[in-house]
């Protein structure tokens, strides 16, 4: 059974139930009190049918009682009848033989008022009887007065009593009318119900009578039915019906219509769940009212639009995941460039979890985390820390992301305002996962500051890329996010996606870091660690086009070890290797950072110094010579025997764009300047003496310079200063005492030639 029939039966059982019942009520009642007032009417009216009689008969004896004593009964009959005291009179002798009657004298049977037992039978006439006697008391006959019971009779009845009366007749039973005041249509109906009763029971006919019988009996001899109509109005039942019906077609009528306005909306909402479940995410149904039903709709047509654009969030966001998937696969694929592809990564990441902000940090070797690239945390750092002009930077196990390096432990989580650590970016909700070194860290690259892009550790552990990145300490780094959008924290499912994304950065680390090793060791040379040849030329390229770009100098010098043939005659090949590497490692010592040493070849070396002038150039050439001679170096001669080396370095000095338009001709210059230098004496710098376009002329070499037999330099054999003199402030050329030499070029003095000076066994 549907909602709506129920709702329909429901209905109709609250409203006709009580019509019903009150109904059955009214029309009992009424019924009841009918009875009451009819039966009341009915026991009157026999009443007063007794007491007429009654008094009839009272009548009819005194009258007879005249008749008998007057003597001339003819004549007192005649005054009797002529007063109306009887219809009738007959006087009557011993044998009952009539010896006179009025005239018209009704027809027998007459019924005798003092008939102990009357029986039903005809009745014509009501009668008293009186005995005649003469004075002796002897019996003459009789006496009788007579009324005739006739229809005017029962209609006089009638109007003394007001109700309908009807006189029977027949032997035992009543058994038809003799004379009635009801109408012709009723009698049966009447003499069936006076058949049905007896005594003075009432009963009622089926066209609404009530009936009750009177007599006979003594004293009222009659057969007399007493019948009345009911009070009830007429048509009441009737218009009890027609109410009943009326008020079951209005209540079927208001219930299907009620059950309709109630049951259509959820008909629609049912519907509407129905094409919800079948993907139609757009199905809206009409909210038509303010009640529950309304509320209902409008709670349906919220869920399904916020359903709907939840779904579509999620459809964007899992075709986001997708493009920023395909640009992190191509990233990693196609570049080597760790910046972006850890930027690819953090916005990748940021993209995957919701997070507002976010950071990658990776441990430089000073033990600090520094952000390599960090995306939404702009106003998250304090005001005198922005991002873009100096970088997030925590040192490691300070502050959350701190902790997280140190211990190799992810972390997430909600943070109070007030609670954020210093230097951290501020948030409410961060999950921050380490990453460990995949690979092993590379030595900082040569001939410059630390300033490797990976900017790894050495000696951190190496596990391979694509397992768990952070399973002990020794984190290379940290994937740090901030602020999930939305007020929830991160969760577990961050957590994993996170440690993916952070996976990938180990890999992009590693693969970046075997790339700049892979590079590093084309571009190096393995004795010295200095840059290669092949990186003198580009780099000789690129620092030319710089400097030309934004009109800076830029200086090169050319240095030759003095007289490095005899260390390798004398103590062997590894005892120069030894003093090589010594050499280049007190030459880095010297530069700054962004100066370039590089090894030429054998024991010549070039260092590029970029926007500085032959002044400054003069002043590190200084500085390098007298990092190399002042300082011995220890070394291992043959058989391992310790030998400490007193060395000497010559150096020539170009500058671009003075002595050069292009990088090898710079590079020209300064081999020229060398010579030089080497002709000066050795342990000696000179700057070039005049740009070399059209090319530099020969320097000739003096005969000084040429190493004496024994292959040791001597002092003051240096050649003449360069042609053309040093520059103003420079120093002088060679040719002075040794010991001046040393004095440098700030003491005005050449510097001269050193032999390298040997003590055994220290
Ligand atoms: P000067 O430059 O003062 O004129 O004298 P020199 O002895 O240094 O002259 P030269 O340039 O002729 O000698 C270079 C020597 O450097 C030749 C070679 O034995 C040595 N040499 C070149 N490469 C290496 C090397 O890789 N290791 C060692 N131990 N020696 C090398
Ligand atoms: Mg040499
Ligand atoms: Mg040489």
């Amino acid at each position: 059974m549907t909602l709506r029939g129920r709702l329909t039966a429901a209905f109709l059982a609250v409203v006709l139930g009580p019509v019903l019942l009150g109904a059955f009520f009214v029309a009992s009642t009424v019924a009841s009190v009918d009875r009451g007032r009819s039966t009341e009417r009915l026991a009157v009216a026999a009443a007063t049918v007794r007491t007429a009689v009654d008094a009839l008969c009272q009548q009819l004896r005194a009258a007879a009682d005249a008749v008998a004593l007057t003597p001339d009964h003819a004549g007192a009959a005649g005054q009797v009848v002529s007063r109306g005291l009887a219809a009738a009179v007959r006087v009557t002798d011993q044998a009952g033989r009539v010896t006179y009657a009025t005239p018209g004298s009704p027809p027998a049977p007459w019924r005798d008022c003092a008939a102990d037992a009357p029986a039903f039978g005809p009745v014509s006439a009501l009668a008293v009887r009186v005995d005649l006697r003469d004075p002796a008391g002897v019996g003459l006959g009789a006496v009788a007065a007579a009324q005739p019971v006739d229809p005017a009779f029962v209609a006089r009845l009638a109007a003394v009593t007001g109700v309908a009366v009807t006189l029977l007749d027949g032997a035992a039973a009543p058994a038809r009318v003799a004379h009635t005041t009801e109408a012709t249509g009723v009698r049966d109906a009447v003499l069936g119900a006076a058949g049905r009763v007896d005594g003075e029971a009432v009963t009622e006919t089926a066209d609404g009578r009530y009936v009750r019988r009177v007599g006979p009996t003594s004293g009222q001899p009659l057969p007399l039915v007493l019948s009345v109509p009911s009070d009830q109005p007429p048509g009441l039942r009737g218009a009890l019906v027609g109410a009943v019906l009326l008020a079951a077609l209005l209540a079927v009528a208001v219930a299907w219509r009620l059950a309709r306005v109630t049951t259509r909306p959820l008909v629609e909402l049912a519907g509407a769940v129905d094409r919800v479940a079948g993907g139609d995410l757009g199905t809206r149904v009409p909210v038509r009212s303010r009640d529950e039903i309304g509320r209902l709709a409008g709670a349906f047509n919220r869920m399904t639009r916020e359903t709907g654009s939840y779904v579509a969030a999620l459809t964007s966001s899992r075709d986001q995941l997708r493009g920023h998937l395909a640009v992190l696969g191509d990233t990693l694929a196609s570049t080597h460039d760790l910046q972006r592809i850890l930027r690819v990564i953090l916005h990748s990441a940021i993209a995957a979890t919701g997070a507002r902000a976010g950071a990658v940090l990776l441990l430089d070797s000073g033990g600090v985390l520094v952000a390599q690239c960090t995306e939404g945390l702009d106003g998250r750092l304090p005001a005198d820390d922005p991002p873009d002009s100096a970088p997030l930077r925590v040192p490691v196990g300070a502050g959350v992301v701190g902790a997280v390096a140190a211990t190799g432990e992810a972390r997430r989580g909600r943070i109070e305002p007030s609670e954020v650590p210093a230097g951290e970016p501020r948030c409410q909700t961060y999950v921050a996962v380490p990453f460990a070194a995949p690979g092993a860290a590379p030595a900082d690259p040569p001939g410059r500051g630390a300033e490797s892009a990976a900017a790894a550790r050495p000696g951190d552990p190496a596990p391979r890329p694509g397992v768990d990145p952070a399973p002990e300490a020794g984190a290379l780094g940290v994937l740090a996010l901030y602020d999930r959008l939305g007020a929830d924290e991160f969760d577990d499912d961050d957590l994993r996606t996170l440690r993916t994304f952070a996976g990938h950065a180990a890999v992009a680390v590693d693969n970046v870091r075997v790339h700049e090793e892979a590079q590093r060791l084309s571009l190096t040379d393995p004795l010295t660690g200095l840059w290669n040849y092949r990186y003198l030329r580009e780099s000789m390229r690129r620092e030319v086009e710089r400097a030309n770009r934004f009109g800076r100098m830029l200086s090169v010098l050319a240095l030759d070890l003095d007289r490095f043939k005899q260390v390798n005659d004398t103590y062997g090949h590894p005892a120069g290797d030894a003093v090589l590497a010594e050499f280049a490692r007190r030459v880095r010592g010297e530069i700054r950072e962004v100066d370039l040493a590089f090894r030429q070849g054998g024991e010549e070396f070039v260092v590029l110094l970029p926007e500085t002038d032959a002044r400054g150039a003069a002043i590190v050439a200084d500085r390098l010579g007298a990092a190399i001679r002042d300082t011995p170096i220890a070394v291992h001669g043959h058989g391992g025997t310790p030998v400490t080396l007193v060395v000497t370095v010559s150096i020539g000095i170009a500058v671009y764009p003075d002595h050069g338009t292009t990088g090898q001709q710079v590079l020209d210059a300064a081999d020229d300047a060398l010579y030089t230098a080497k002709d000066a004496g050795r342990d000696t710098w000179r700057v070039v003496s005049a740009r070399r376009t059209p090319p530099v002329r020969e320097i000739p070499v003096p005969a000084a310079a040429v190493s004496p037999a024994d292959g040791f330099p001597r002092a003051g054999a240096g050649p003449a200063p360069p042609a053309g003199g040093a520059a103003p402030g420079e120093p002088e050329p060679c040719g002075a005492a040794p010991d001046a030499a040393r004095a440098g070029p700030a003491g005005g003095a050449s510097s001269g030639p050193h032999p390298p000076r040997q003590t055994r066994g220290r």
